[in-house]
């Protein structure tokens, strides 16, 4: 009776993290999929999106600071050590981990 019992909660343990460890890979894959920012399009001149930080036209966007980039913006949505990654201000896009725009807010922690 108890070993059945611990089979039943090994086989729910072993289900629910097979159950994440799917959704991360399903997680994975739509980012690794998804279509680069294109920096010419109307979204991304507006946002001064560009794909590498440190040519960003300080100019016209003067919010920009040394060191600030998707990967530590509050907004991006890769992992830990992605070149590229989702962001909710361009659906359907990756932007770069080394990218910025104008509406970048600082990662806490
Ligand atoms: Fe990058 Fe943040 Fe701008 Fe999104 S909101 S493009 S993550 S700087």
């Amino acid at each position: 009776m108890k070993q059945a019992m611990n089979r039943r909660r090994f086989m729910f343990a072993a289900g629910a993290g097979g159950a994440a460890i799917l959704a991360g890979s399903i997680i994975d894959v739509a980012a690794a999929d998804l279509p680069p920012v294109d920096t010419s399009s109307p979204q991304a001149m507006a946002l001064g999106y560009v794909d590498d930080a440190t040519t960003t036209d300080t100019a016209k966007f003067s919010r920009y600071e040394a060191g600030q980039t998707c990967a530590n913006c509050q907004l991006y949505q890769g992992a830990a050590g992605s070149e590229s990654g989702p962001c909710p201000l361009f659906a359907g896009h990756a932007v770069a981990a080394a990218g910025w725009c104008n509406s970048w807010v600082k990662k806490p922690g």
